[in-house]
């Protein structure tokens, strides 16, 4: 009770202190990058100081510059690509219900939505993806994501400003079909960065998610994505591990896990 109240004063506060317009963009840009810089720091420095090799999935480790690049390129398409989408696809929200007054919603409202929203932005970006391998857009736009074949939490969004698009599409079908509240939009952004940018983090350690979550991918997961040669990969799913299972292409990886144990 105490925190249900707490959360509607804070969003009072903000309802009342900016335009819904502002909370929506500008908003949701600073929301995004505060999460993604600040869970993307960990592993890059976890990698500069040689912590937790044990748990480090690849023995390679990027350079210093190598990060460096990553960290200016993805700067550069935050502010050119990502805050002007936001600011021209606003309207759309707007006209598909999105709503920032009061009262919140309940969380059975808000967490079925964002599972709503991970199911199908898995499915979309799975395709997507698949597309990507294909080799003409390998080749010009999907390589640019592979430059990092030791993925670390930043390279997560480190892509061509046309896959930003594309996939982009896959994280905001799911919010602009059902019309949510502002709060549920920004807490299935925060969700989403998390789940990417631990998948890239190239650390799997005894805490992480899957562990524990079923059916979730995850850092093993997707480093596999990026450490085999782009033909051959597989493992195309953003989060869960059906996707790949169904349509049989995790078949190397399950070979590789096997021969492991
Ligand atoms: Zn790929
Ligand atoms: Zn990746």
């Amino acid at each position: 009770m105490a925190m249900a109240s707490l959360l509607e004063s804070g969003w009072t506060y903000l309802i009342t202190h900016f335009s819904e317009f502002q909370l929506a963009t500008l908003g949701t840009f600073i929301i995004h990058e505060s999460v993604f810089f600040l869970s993307g720091l960990p592993s890059l420095c976890f990698e500069r100081a040689d912590l937790f090799n044990k748990y480090k999935i690849q023995k390679k480790c990027n350079t210093p510059d190598a990060q460096g690049k990553c960290i200016m390129r993805l700067i550069l398409y935050h502010f050119c690509v990502n805050l002007p989408v936001m600011i021209v696809s606003y309207p759309a929200f707007r006209y598909m219900g999105l709503r920032s007054s009061l009262p919140l919603p309940s969380w059975s409202v808000i967490l079925s939505q964002i599972l709503f929203y991970f199911i199908l932005e898995d499915f979309v970006f799975y395709w997507g993806h698949r597309v990507l391998h294909t080799k003409w857009l390998y080749k010009h736009v999907h390589s640019i994501h592979h430059e990092y074949a030791t993925p670390f939490g930043l390279t997560s969004e480190y892509a061509h400003p046309a896959e930003i698009l594309f996939l982009g599409f896959a994280t905001i079908i799911g919010p602009a079909l059902t019309g949510p509240h502002l709060f549920t939009l920004w807490l299935w952004v925060i969700l989403r960065v998390l789940e990417t940018v631990e998948a890239h983090s190239g650390y799997h350690f005894p805490w992480s998610p899957a562990k524990f979550l079923p059916l979730y991918g995850g850092a093993e997961f997707h480093d596999y994505h990026h450490r085999v040669l782009y033909t051959k990969s597989g493992n195309y799913s953003s989060t869960f591990i059906y996707m790949d299972w169904l349509f049989g292409t995790d078949k190397g990886y399950r070979k590789l896990k096997a021969l492991e144990e």
